[in-house]
């Protein structure tokens, strides 16, 4: 058991939307053969690839849901947990970073650090997740490659350390030299990176012939480099002090090589796992997973529900029967699958580091933990202060037991978080979100899943504070001021903006009025 969770290998990407996320993923898959042919993702138009399914992923040409891919390479099984691409969604990608042990993060050469990039790095850093670079797209005039390591230092406060560094200019891309053995690695166009790009290992003496100044500069800058400290250290890179860099064309499918090899030899295996009650769980003890993840409708001939779990400790064997922590409830684990697009294979084992589809998962809720005999429960999956609330409505008033089914599961998967109040009453809950598509998500499901179509209004409120039951009155009586009750229990008080907030606590000085922090 402990020889198969040290073989494992578990992350996730994170980058800002059309920095080629899709395409390294495809390009991943298609290294691992886990696929024949990279499905090309060509921007906005007709993209596809497998990990985008859902209908409304289709028609935006976005990635919108997760799903995990699973391939060995070497001696090492990679789990890749997919993210959504688009910033509305960025509250499920705060809880797939919680399921890794490792993040890539994927850069275009040409726009350096994003913002979605670094807010989701800040996510990383806080949660202590080593990081490894790849600099993206170098086929095309892009950045100067060490103004993108100063990038990086400064606004990352991460130490770059290239593993490979570049011949030729970005939109001039010959291939890399590798900085641990000095061998240079030529880059050979491919037909729109439909097969592995072949790679041709030269030493330095017949790269210099080959490729003249391009070699010289990308020698002496490499030099620069280590003369500077900017080499790979094991212990900092696991501290989240530096960051190990790649540079690469996933378009190309140039880099991809590299980046696993990268993954097998530094990144982390899975460690023991800190629970709420302040201990770790060692990865050899009985087996316990966590949902960060819900996912329904997949197949639109099953409409199932699918839990996603990250195992971290023991084994998972098919149709082993668990304890939910939350509720105490037996959860029977009749058919685990691993989910990757529309693409589903059954499991019957499963190691630390590996995520499982668990199917019949209506009774889970997002952050659930699962174990086996030793009683355990890990801390609670982030949740974000929502900035946007849309009351629902269901059009068909008559539909009352779709739509309560609908509103509990939506706020199950983390969809949407839902809020509630006396004075709104059962049948127009609120609905708060990070990112407005949340909203749009939630209307096309409840309608196309749910069989009741609704309506929802938008409501004026921008932020989101925390309160206490003995201030709902006091705080309800404020001009613009409403206080709901989430699921979780939480009193949160809505404000139209921080003009408001300001003037209602000159008035009440002495109300609890705190801010929703990341857990
Ligand atoms: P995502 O939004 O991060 O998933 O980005 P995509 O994978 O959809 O890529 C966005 C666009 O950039 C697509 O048109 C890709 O074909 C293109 N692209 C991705 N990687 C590369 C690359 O290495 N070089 C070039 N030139 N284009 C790329």
């Amino acid at each position: 058991m402990l020889t198969e969770a040290s073989r494992r290998r578990s992350f996730a990407v994170i980058s800002h939307p059309d920095a080629g996320k899709s395409t390294l993923t495809e390009a991943l898959a298609l290294h691992a053969k886990a696929i024949r042919e990279a499905g090309r993702a060509d921007g906005k138009t007709g993209k596809r690839t497998v990990s985008d399914w859902m209908d409304m992923e289709q028609a935006r040409g976005i990635s919108i849901t997760s799903a995990a891919l699973q391939f060995t390479y070497r001696d090492a099984v990679i789990n890749l947990v997919d993210t959504p691409g688009h910033a509305d969604f960025s509250e499920d990608t705060y809880r797939v970073l919680s399921a890794v042990d490792a993040a890539v993060m994927l850069v275009d050469a040409a726009k350096g650090l994003e913002a979605q990039t670094m807010k989701l790095f800040a996510v990383c850093k806080h949660r202590g997740i080593p990081l490894i670079t790849v600099i993206n797209k170098w086929d095309r005039p892009g950045k100067d490659a060490l103004e993108l390591m100063d990038e990086i230092q400064e606004r990352t406060g991460l130490v770059p350390t290239p593993l490979t560094w570049p011949v030729g200019i970005g939109g001039d891309f010959r291939g890399v030299v590798d900085r641990r053995d000095g061998r240079y690695i030529r880059f050979t166009r491919t037909d729109g990176g439909k097969t592995i790009a072949p790679e041709e290992v030269m030493t330095p003496e017949e790269a210099l012939e080959r490729e003249g100044d391009a070699w010289t500069t990308a020698t002496e800058e490499s030099e620069l480099l280590e003369a500077s400290g900017a080499d790979h250290d094991q212990e900092t890179f696991l501290a989240g002090q530096t960051t190990p860099v790649l540079f690469g064309s996933a378009v190309q499918n140039f880099g991809v090589h590299a980046l696993l090899d990268v993954l097998v030899d530094v990144a982390p295996s899975p460690a023991p796992r800190p629970t709420v009650s302040g201990t770790t769980r060692p990865v050899e003890a009985p087996f316990s997973a966590f949902v960060f993840k819900m996912q329904a409708g997949m197949d639109t001939a099953h409409r199932d529900r699918l839990a996603f779990a990250r195992i971290c400790s023991g084994v998972f064997e098919r149709g082993m029967v668990v304890t939910s922590a939350r509720t105490g409830r037996p959860f029977a684990t009749k058919y685990a699958q691993q989910v990757f697009g529309r693409e589903r294979t059954i499991v019957d084992h499963a190691y630390p580091g590996d995520v499982v589809g668990l199917v019949n998962a209506a009774n889970l809720r997002v952050g659930d933990t699962l174990y086996l005999d030793k009683s355990v429960e890990y801390p609670p999956l982030p949740t974000f202060a929502p900035e946007h609330f849309a009351v629902m409505r269901a059009k068909d008033v008559s539909r009352y037991k779709q739509f309560q089914r609908g509103v509990m599961q939506l706020g199950a998967e983390g969809v949407v978080q839902v809020l509630r109040s006396d004075l709104r009453g059962d049948q127009a809950p609120v609905l708060a979100a990070v990112g407005p598509m949340q909203f749009e998500v939630a209307e096309h499901r409840m309608a196309t899943e749910f069989n009741s179509p609704v309506t929802l209004d938008r409501l004026q409120y921008e932020i989101a504070l925390r309160t206490t039951p003995e201030w709902i009155d006091q705080l309800n009586a404020q001009l613009g001021v409403e206080v709901l009750q989430r699921e979780d229990g939480e009193h949160l008080a809505l404000f139209p903006d921080r003009w408001r907030v300001t003037s209602v606590r000159n008035r009440l000085p002495d109300a609890v009025l705190e801010p929703l922090v990341a857990t």
